[in-house]
C-alpha cells in the first residue's frame, strides 16, 4: 500500500490527508502543535471564514497569476461546501459571497475535519515536528525528534509565517530548501495598519461602518467599504486588512475614511446646519449625534479645531461644510503595520515555477508535493486563503495518492 506522509496538520494538511486516504493510501499527518488545525479554529475572528463564493485567480496574488486554476477549478468553492456538507458541516453564504459554518464557530469546522481523517483511517500524530525530509532511492525518509519514519509520497503542508502564536513557521520553508526548493521574499499580508494621527487613542475600541480609500498624494490606490476596527495604534478590521496590501505598496500613503458613506458632503452639510437650528442649546461637540457615533462625532469636532462646548447655533456655514468634509475624509497617515506575528496570511513563499500546477507535485524532486501558504500565494480578505487551502491541500493528496512511480 502507497505510504502517503502529509507534513503539517493544517487546512491544507487535513484537505490532503482525506483525499489521499479516500484513494486508497495510507496516509500519517505529522503535526508539531498539540493539536490539528490550531490556526483554523481562531480564523475569521473566531467564525471561520472557510470560503467566498466569488473564489477565482483574480483573487489571488504571487509570480504567477494563473498557478491557482487548476486547483481550484478541480475544487472550487461550491465543491468545497458540498465536501463540507458531506462532512456534516453546514454553511451560509452572505451576500457578499463569504461563506461561515451556520454554528459561527470555527472549532466546527475543526471538528468535522477531525472526525473525517479518524473515519478515513488517517494516522495522525501531533507534536510531532519533522526536521527534514530526505529522497533515497525512490523513497522518503522524515526525521524526527523520536525517530526516522518512511513514505512513498511526502505532501508538505507546513503554511508560512504569518499567525506566529497560532503555528506560523518558516520550517516548512527550510525542509523544501533542503530538497532543493527556493523561496520569494516573504513579507506580511492582510494586516493591521499603524498611523501617525493624533486621534488613534480617542477611538480605541471602536467599530464604525465606512468606505475606506487608500491614497499615495492625489492618486487613489484603492477603495472598499465595511467595518473598520480603530485601534490604539491605528486601523485594523476586514476592511484595512483587504486594504493593507496597496497601503503597504509604498511610503507615503494614507487611509481616508468616509463616515457617512449614505449621504452625499453637501447634504450632510445641511444637516449639521439644520440642527443648529432645531436643537440650538446643543453642545457642538454633540453635533453628529445620530450620524455617527458620538465619541467619533466628538473627535471630528476637535479634528477640525472647533470648541466643543460651544453651542451648536453659533455654527458658522463654513465650520459645517469643514465638519462635513471631515467627516466624508477623514485621514489616517500609514506608517507601517503590526507585523509577520499579527499578518493574517504570508506574502510570496515557495516559487510555483518549481511546482506543476496540474498536480502540485515537485518539478525538482518527484514524489514531493506542497500544498496551502507555504506557496507563493496569498488571497485578498474573505475566505479565498482558506479556500486555497481546500483546493490546493485536495489536489495535493489526490495527485499523491493517484500517481503510480514518483
Ligand atoms: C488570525 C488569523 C485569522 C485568519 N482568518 C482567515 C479567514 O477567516 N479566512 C481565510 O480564508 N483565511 C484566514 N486566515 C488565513 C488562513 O488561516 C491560512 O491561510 C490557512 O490556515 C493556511 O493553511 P495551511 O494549512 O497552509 O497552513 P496552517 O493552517 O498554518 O497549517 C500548517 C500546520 O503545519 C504545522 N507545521 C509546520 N511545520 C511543521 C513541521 N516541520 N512538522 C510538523 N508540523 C508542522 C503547523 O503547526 C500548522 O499547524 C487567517 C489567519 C490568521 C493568522
Amino acid at each position: 500500500m502507497l505510504t502517503i506522509a502529509v507534513i503539517g496538520g493544517g487546512a491544507a494538511g487535513m484537505a490532503a490527508a482525506l483525499a489521499a486516504a479516500s484513494r486508497g493510501a495510507a496516509v500519517f499527518v505529522y503535526e508539531r502543535q498539540a493539536r490539528v488545525g490550531r490556526k483554523l479554529s481562531v480564523t475569521g475572528n473566531g467564525r471561520c471564514n472557510l470560503s467566498n463564493r466569488n473564489a477565482s485567480p483574480a483573487h489571488y496574488h504571487g509570480e504567477e497569476s494563473g498557478f491557482v486554476l487548476p486547483a481550484l477549478r478541480r475544487m472550487d468553492a461550491a465543491g468545497t461546501l458540498e465536501h463540507f456538507r458531506s462532512l456534516g458541516l453546514l454553511t451560509v453564504t452572505e451576500p457578499d459571497g463569504r461563506v461561515y459554518p451556520l454554528s459561527n464557530t470555527a472549532g466546527s469546522v475543526v471538528d468535522v475535519l477531525r472526525y473525517a481523517l479518524e473515519a478515513a483511517g488517517v494516522r495522525v500524530e501531533t507534536g510531532c515536528e519533522v526536521k527534514a525530509v530526505r529522497k533515497n532511492r525512490g523513497a522518503f525518509q522524515l526525521l524526527t525528534d523520536a525517530e526516522t519514519r518512511r513514505a512513498d509520497r511526502v505532501v508538505v503542508a507546513c503554511g508560512g509565517l504569518a499567525g506566529e502564536r497560532f503555528g506560523g513557521t518558516s520550517l516548512g520553508y527550510r525542509l523544501l530548501e533542503g530538497l532543493g526548493h527556493s523561496c520569494t521574499p516573504l513579507r506580511q499580508g492582510l494586516v493591521q495598519l499603524r498611523s501617525s494621527s493624533p486621534f488613534c487613542r480617542s477611538l480605541k475600541g471602536i467599530r464604525a461602518d465606512a468606505l475606506a480609500r487608500v491614497f499615495l498624494g492625489d492618486g487613489l490606490l484603492r477603495e472598499a467599504a465595511g467595518e473598520v476596527q480603530f485601534t490604539e495604534y491605528g486601523l485594523s478590521g476586514p476592511v484595512i486588512f483587504e486594504l493593507s496590501r496597496w497601503a503597504l505598496s509604498s511610503p507615503g500613503t494614507l487611509v481616508s475614511l468616509d463616515l457617512v458613506r449614505e449621504l452625499p458632503e453637501e447634504a450632510l452639510r445641511e444637516l449639521l446646519l439644520r440642527r443648529s437650528r432645531r436643537t440650538p442649546a446643543l453642545p457642538l461637540e454633540d453635533v453628529f449625534v445620530g450620524t455617527v457615533q458620538n465619541r467619533i462625532g466628538r473627535v471630528l469636532a476637535r479634528s477640525c479645531g472647533l470648541e466643543l462646548k460651544k453651542a451648536v447655533s453659533d455654527l458658522t456655514e463654513a465650520e459645517a461644510a469643514r465638519l462635513a468634509h471631515e467627516a466624508k475624509h477623514f485621514t489616517f497617515p500609514v506608517i507601517g503595520d503590526m507585523g509577520m506575528p499579527n499578518a493574517q496570511v504570508t506574502v510570496g513563499g515557495v516559487r510555483t515555477s518549481e511546482f506543476d500546477p496540474e498536480t502540485l507535485e515537485s518539478r525538482l524532486c518527484p514524489g514531493l508535493y506542497a500544498c496551502g501558504e507555504i506557496l507563493d500565494v496569498d488571497g485578498d480578505c474573505g475566505g479565498y486563503n482558506l479556500q486555497w487551502a481546500w483546493s490546493s491541500g485536495a489536489l495535493a493528496g489526490a495527485s499523491a495518492a493517484e500517481r503510480t512511480n514518483a
